[in-house]
């Protein structure tokens, strides 16, 4: 399928305008630094909005730069990341710190994806909301309104996702070769939204949607299928969790192993284990994140982080 510039250029007007009418206003937003975009994508990679616009602001006071991040120990930014999940993205998060203030900033997607935790989809957000690089980023909220809006066929992901992205890239060159990089931020803020808002998974809003007109899902749009993660309740995921809240708010992030497990049962209802403890998933749960580098054993005492001490930001 080939996009022409031409073709997606009245999509991309009636989208950014609709944006500067409607936009919610997120902590995340209005910013072109770069740490500050590699954050809130982190976060949002796995997190919800709304989470995550309760906790981003509280993580960049505590770590506000690239430098401050980097010279943290896992351990405290562990703890400061406790809540949000997926724990091992603050992990990548603070080695790819360490990357940018030892290096400097990549120059080009290819290199910008191979920072920790930064993949294809990543590297094209901070591109195109801190570098102004005009390249299309389509994450969920993305190739939503580009399946319903297109008429794609969601049960074909691999024909999807190839013209998915060259239809997001031919939208994101389409505002022209002159374009400051905050018009392209906007750009990229404003598909999202557009997802996130208005054609959402769920009874989207179709009168108040700017493109509506020749959409062939217009008022007749059904769920577009996602990637489904197995039931969270009970998981491996929930009992790493729990003892890694745990183990964020004990003193100096560090717990007897004798008293892992009460700990965890009582940060851990919340969070999705069962009332039935099962020792056992204990075990595999503290081997996995020592694997992981998230926990690791002094003793008789588990303590949050890696055992390494983190490594020296030249000055
Ligand atoms: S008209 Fe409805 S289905 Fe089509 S893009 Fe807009 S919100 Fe989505």
């Amino acid at each position: 399928m080939e996009v022409s510039v031409r073709d997606v250029a009245p999509l991309r007007r009636a989208i950014l305008e609709w944006y500067a009418r409607e936009h919610r206003n997120l902590p995340w937003r209005g910013t072109h630094d770069a740490y500050a975009v590699l954050v809130s994508e982190v976060m949002l990679q796995q997190t919800q909005a709304n989470r995550v616009a309760l906790r981003y602001p509280r993580f960049m006071a505590r770590f506000p730069d690239v430098t401050a991040l980097a010279s943290a120990s896992e351990a405290e930014i562990l703890a400061e990341w406790s809540g949000l999940g997926y724990n091992r993205r603050a992990v990548a998060l603070h080695r790819a710190a360490v990357e940018v203030a030892t290096s400097g900033w990549p120059s080009d997607l290819r290199a910008l994806q191979d920072l920790p935790g930064v993949g294809p989809y990543t590297a094209r957000a901070i591109g195109s909301l801190a570098f102004g690089w005009p390249v299309g980023v389509v994450d969920t909220n993305v190739r939503r309104w580009l399946i319903r809006r297109l008429g794609l066929d969601p049960r074909s992901p691999a024909g999807a996702n190839r013209v998915l992205q060259e239809v997001a890239d031919a939208l994101a060159r389409a505002g022209g070769r002159r374009l400051e990089p905050a018009d392209v931020a906007s750009w990229t803020h404003a598909t999202m939204e557009l997802g996130a808002v208005v054609c959402r998974a769920l009874r989207p809003a179709c009168d108040a949607c700017p493109i509506a007109r020749g959409c062939p899902a217009r008022g007749r749009a059904g769920p577009v299928p996602v990637a489904r993660q197995g039931q969270f309740r009970g998981s491996l995921r929930a009992y790493r969790g729990a003892l890694l809240r745990a183990l964020a708010a004990a003193s100096e992030h560090a717990l007897p192993r004798s008293d892992v497990a009460s700990a965890m049962t009582r940060h851990g209802s919340a969070g999705g284990l069962p009332g039935a403890f099962d020792a056992q998933r204990v075990q595999v749960a503290i081997k996995v994140l020592e694997r992981d580098g998230l926990v690791h054993a002094d003793g008789q005492t588990l303590r949050l982080g890696p055992e390494e001490t983190p490594a020296t930001i030249a000055e």
